[in-house]
């Protein structure tokens, strides 16, 4: 009975080296986690769409519960229920992790609802969340209106931050949580921040973590990779305990699918595992299968992705309408580059571009615009434009926008797969016209 075939389409020993070294991730996206032989021999993951699964037996029903409740560590050997979980979720959780070197991942029906159910499992009443400043905006909502009310208080520091500015942070977020009755309960990080593509020094905050809470206050470092990763940064490998994504983004990368994913040790996921159960924000199968189509080609999107952008900013950079650009190719401040070598393989294909002018400006190149489409969102295969003052961060209020230079020339661009001197063209024409 020990020994019983598990309903979950794995392999029981994953061929993870070849030659001696570990296989790339690259590889490991067309077959990893997936054993044909369990599935009529079909060579791609059928879509389990059914809501539950038929134990082997009485026994082995229990035993399946006592791993879906923690009764007994380890997590479920089997399949019980698809709110917990599916063949589909475990092969794409099985990939995802790959990337981040990440002993576990889980997927969430959104970028924002693993963001909630992570939140949620870390933060207690009376607890404060320390988090890098600008965050999506609907993070920053999230923790500012939503947890708020659970009496969850928060303390920000800019994404810049040095070493004692961290310092200092977690100092004040200590003291309020005194305050409170509660503890300094999660460092939430968002590097690059968007859309200002400010980068967050992952080190300084796990030095700034030991030196000001030691090692008594377990507080999770997680950080929101979704702009870099996961081909171009890794934080698990920088001192972060959690990595999280909005795989809506460059993972799904053909702006078809909504999904989120949190990847890290086995340790910080079983609480969050618990929740999603509880919760039921877990993906779909379906939407599962599209990522897992998706995940064979990230890192061929991402570098033809990546590679455009490269010549599309060599290009604006040198225009006579462009006020400048905040690509992390071309860093102006020394200690963000500092950290860009340190913790970053790539610059990425979404970046601010400053128009001459202001709002009215900006407009009149959006609607200029031939191939980039005027939409939200990123890391798609085509080319996206959109105005963050007026759209995404329209709700957040002027002083805040003006800290943080969202200002009204700010244009944000995420370029996709398509002909790079297609592009240039477009941006070319758009700009003669303003
Ligand atoms: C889009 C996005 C999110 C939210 O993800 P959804 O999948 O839209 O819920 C979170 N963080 C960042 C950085 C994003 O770009």
């Amino acid at each position: 009975m020990t020994d019983l075939p598990t309903s979950r389409r794995k392999p029981k020993a994953p061929v993870l080296t070849i030659g001696g070294r570990p296989i790339k991730p690259a590889t490991l996206m067309m077959g990893h986690g997936y054993d044909p032989q369990l599935s009529e021999g079909a060579l791609k993951p059928p879509i389990f769409l059914t809501s539950t699964f038929a134990f082997e037996s009485a026994a082995a029903g229990k035993r399946h519960f006592e791993g879906i409740t923690g009764k007994r560590p380890g997590g479920a050997e089997g399949l019980v229920y698809s709110r917990f979980n599916g063949p589909n979720q475990e092969i794409l959780e099985d990939r995802l992790s790959v990337w981040d070197q990440a002993e576990d991942s889980l997927v969430f029906s959104s970028g924002m609802s693993a963001i909630a159910t992570l939140l949620l499992a870390y933060c207690s009443q009376g607890d404060v969340i320390v988090h890098s400043g600008p965050l999506y905006a609907a993070t920053e909502t999230y923790i500012a209106r939503a947890l708020s009310r659970f009496g969850i208080g928060y303390v920000d520091f800019p994404a810049g931050a040095t070493l004692a500015e961290l310092e200092a942070a977690l100092a004040r977020a200590h003291d309020l949580a005194k305050q409170q009755g509660g503890k300094v309960a999660m460092i939430y990080l968002e590097s690059p921040a968007n859309p200002t593509n400010a980068l967050v020094d992952i080190e300084a905050v796990a030095q700034a973590r030991l030196n000001v809470l030691g090692s008594a206050e377990v507080a999770p470092i997680a950080i929101d990779n979704t702009f870099l990763g996961p081909l171009w940064q890794q934080p698990l490998l920088h001192g972060a305990d959690i990595v999280v994504y909005s795989l809506t983004k460059y993972a799904g990368g053909h702006s078809d699918l909504v999904a989120g994913g949190l990847s890290g040790s086995n340790l910080w996921m079983a609480p969050i595992r618990a929740l999603r159960n509880t919760m039921g924000t877990i993906l779909d199968p379906y939407t599962s299968w599209m990522l897992l189509r998706s995940l064979e080609t990230v890192e061929l999107r991402m570098t033809r992705a990546g590679e455009n952008a490269a010549k599309v900013c060599a290009f604006l950079a040198q225009h006579p309408k462009v006020d400048g650009l905040g690509y992390l190719g071309a860093i102006a401040d020394p200690r963000q580059q500092d950290i860009f070598n340190r913790h970053c393989t790539g610059a990425g294909s979404t970046f601010s571009l400053f128009i001459k002018g202001g709002e009215a400006e900006s407009f009149r190149f959006l609607d200029s615009l031939s191939i980039a489409k005027l939409a939200v969102s990123l890391g798609g295969t085509e080319t996206l434009a959109s105005h963050p003052a007026a759209m995404t961060h329209l709700s957040v209020p002027d002083a805040r926008k003006a800290m943080l230079g969202i200002t009204d020339n700010l244009v944000r661009v995420s370029i996709g797969i398509e002909d790079a001197d297609d592009l240039i063209a477009d941006f070319d024409q758009a700009l003669a016209l303003v």
